[in-house]
């Protein structure tokens, strides 16, 4: 099968460090589109075309940008979430990496919807390679009047800035990464107050993904290959980025509704030696496990709720047979338990003791109360931490209670059989 290119339609077409180049192939139309119309309406196109935040909340794009407009409080900011710290989650790499024009106009025309004065780009630390050719990008659009004062002659003054984070997966959570901007240690706080009332600076704040802001340039330009094609529920393309035992990872532009075997055996060539599926984990360590049951269904957001996963961080990371599922849980454990921040006791704790119960089940020393005691450990951490690590980071756990029930049999069971 072919990859679709809606979003990366500009990959490969133009000079990355040019802005010329870049005008060449169309770029800043949809600026210049935007700045005529008033922010509820670019709202309203984010929401016609369903777009859900593609960092992995998932939350309403649209509906994201007119509360933020809505939020009547002087000194508005956006910020692009640029910190992709999901496990195999590279999706935004490439569109930083080949179109950073396109996001510096995204950024641009978030500012004007929502009627911002700066613009922060938060890009994780591993990226810094990539720090060049955004800074490149943000000077040429100032010294164009994209970026600056009276932007195209609107009396609208917007800044962007661009933040490197120092490589923790936390401050890819939203009030842990405008902590580590304002220079303090990135750990989550509570909410409220919410972002968009209080945010970075106490200034209303928007936050969107790199994935998210990067569509909005190309559905102001002609929303219409987008809007037709997609699910009923899940519009447009979507970023997968296919990792792990295929034969050819990387990142691919799809359809929504296109199943789960055409991205693994179609887009990535399959497995490696044509070896068996362990498991594949959808959308980054925080994400959901099954195994090849489920190849045939649709990749949207409907056919995962149905099936019990999530679309996350839009990862696809495929282990084969070589590696038993008590060791992929372990490793996942390893992550979570490194990237804990610590100041909340179920996570700390519980991801802890999480990865004490899985040594002993991969030891076979376990006790059918271990077994019971990591369940509740599983279904309390949810609901008692205070940020989405400690709230997602048993997903694969309590996937694999379901999906590999064997796996933590009863002892009685396995010793009786033995
Ligand atoms: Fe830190 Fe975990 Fe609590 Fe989040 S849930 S604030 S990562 S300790």
């Amino acid at each position: 099968m072919q990859n679709i290119s809606y979003l990366t339609e500009n990959f490969g077409k133009y000079d990355v460090f040019s802005i010329d180049s870049y005008i060449n192939i169309g770029g800043f139309q949809s600026l210049r589109k935007a700045v005529t119309m008033d922010g509820d309406d670019i709202a309203t196109i984010l929401s016609d075309a369903k777009i859900k935040g593609r960092g992995g909340a998932e939350y309403p794009m649209g509906r994201k940008w007119s509360q933020a407009r809505a939020v009547k409080r002087p000194h508005h900011c956006v910020v692009c979430n640029a910190d992709e710290g999901e496990t195999c989650t590279f999706k935004d790499r490439e569109l930083i990496t080949n179109d950073s024009f396109n996001l510096i106009e995204a950024m641009i025309i978030a500012g004007w919807a929502v009627n911002a004065e700066d613009g922060y780009i938060y890009m994780r630390a591993e990226y810094s390679h990539l720090r060049p050719r955004i800074l490149n990008a943000i000077k040429q659009a100032e010294d164009r009047g994209f970026l600056g004062k009276n932007i195209l002659g609107t009396n609208w003054n917007y800044k962007i800035h661009l933040y490197s984070g120092a490589g923790a997966y936390v401050c890819g959570e939203g009030t842990a990464l405008i902590r580590s901007i304002e220079g303090k240690a990135g750990r989550p706080r509570m909410k409220p107050p919410f972002m968009k009332q209080s945010g970075l600076f106490t200034r209303p704040t928007c936050i969107n993904n790199v994935e998210s802001l990067s569509l909005v340039p190309h559905l102001l330009r002609d929303s219409t290959p987008y809007l037709q094609v997609g699910t009923k529920e899940s519009t447009g393309t979507k970023l997968v980025s296919v990792g792990g035992n295929v034969n050819k990872p990387g990142v691919y532009e799809i359809a929504f509704g296109t199943t789960v075997r055409e991205i693994i055996y179609g887009l990535a060539g399959g497995i490696q030696g044509n070896r068996k599926i362990r498991l594949i984990q959808f959308g980054g360590a925080s994400g959901k496990i099954s195994d090849a049951r489920i190849l045939d269904i649709p990749y949207s957001y409907e056919a995962f709720a149905a099936n019990n996963l999530i679309i996350g961080s839009g990862s696809v990371l495929v282990i084969d047979e070589r590696t038993s599922v008590i060791d992929f849980l372990r490793y996942t454990q390893d992550f979570f338990l490194h990237e804990s921040c610590g100041q909340c006791t179920p996570c700390r704790e519980g991801n802890r003791h999480i990865r004490i119960f899985l040594e002993k089940i991969k030891n076979g020393t376990y006790t059918d109360e271990d077994i019971q005691t990591m369940k509740t450990f599983a279904k309390v951490m949810p609901m008692s931490s205070l940020c989405g690590l400690g709230e997602t980071a048993q997903n694969a756990l309590k996937s694999a209670f379901n999906i590999f029930p064997e796996v933590f049999a009863s002892r009685k069971q396995t010793e009786a059989v033995g």
